[in-house]
């Protein structure tokens, strides 16, 4: 995964997120070459900055957070950045839905706080519905299927995340990886299960269970890191 760029003005606490367009412009410039292929806010950016002291910034690592969803436009975001010495922390947000992001510098740091489990509930639901056919009893009907699904998020609770066995981690993003059920989870399940599904029912639900639980497949578990910004106290 590419990092993310900034372009830091010293003299103006101003800051340039560097997009794939504009970046070969900006390498060209900090590295004093000759060559110059920018685009419109790069290029204004610079003008503005003209004679300033700028500095480049680079995301580090996995440091991300963000308050609410990340596919929310609205949603206020924080990385870590560094410029080869020292971390810096940055703050990504949009004063309206038209503007584009604006991110500042601020003190402060992202602390990881641990890590949570969740089912994949929906992809779940539709892997019974529309895809799992090897038993008569499947596809469950939805009542049956939700009632599966409460079940296995009952269990879920009681497990330690960090005892979950990583199976993969997650291309889209960095603070998720995908965790399997361990064979004490499986026949845990099945017991609940039991009290509540026909024989022929359970024999397709331990089918669907083991057949979907490698790598980020439906049975697999997410894990996702929590983590939390820590503001210096003065
Ligand atoms: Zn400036």
């Amino acid at each position: 995964m590419a990092r993310d760029k900034f372009i830091w003005c010293r003299n103006c606490s101003a800051i340039h997120h560097v997009t794939p367009f504009d970046r070969v412009a900006v390498y060209a410039v900090l590295s004093d070459a000759v060559e110059e292929i920018a685009t419109y806010d790069w290029r204004a950016f610079m003008q503005q900055h003209a004679n300033h002291k700028l500095e480049p910034l680079e995301a580090a690592g996995e440091k991300y957070f963000a308050n609410g969803s990340a596919l929310d436009p609205m949603s206020v975001g924080y990385i870590e950045v560094t410029n080869g010495h020292d971390r810096f922390l940055l703050r990504r947000s949009r004063k309206s839905i038209e503007e584009p992001l604006a991110y500042e510098l601020m003190k402060g740091r992202i602390v990881a706080t641990g890590l949570s489990l969740e089912v994949q509930e929906n992809e779940i639901k539709k892997e019974i519905k529309y895809h799992f056919t090897w038993s008569p009893a499947m596809p469950l009907n939805d009542d049956r299927i939700d009632l599966f699904i409460g079940l296995l998020k009952e269990l879920v609770k009681g497990i330690d995340p960090n005892t979950v066995q990583i199976t993969e981690y997650s291309y889209t993003d960095e603070s998720v990886s995908y965790g399997s059920l361990d064979p004490d989870v499986i026949e845990a399940l099945m017991m609940k299960c039991a009290a509540y599904f026909l024989p022929v029912e359970l024999a397709a639900i331990r089918r669907f269970v083991e057949s979907h639980r490698e790598s980020c497949d439906v049975m697999t578990l997410l894990i996702l890191r929590q983590s939390a910004i820590e503001q210096p106290v003065y």
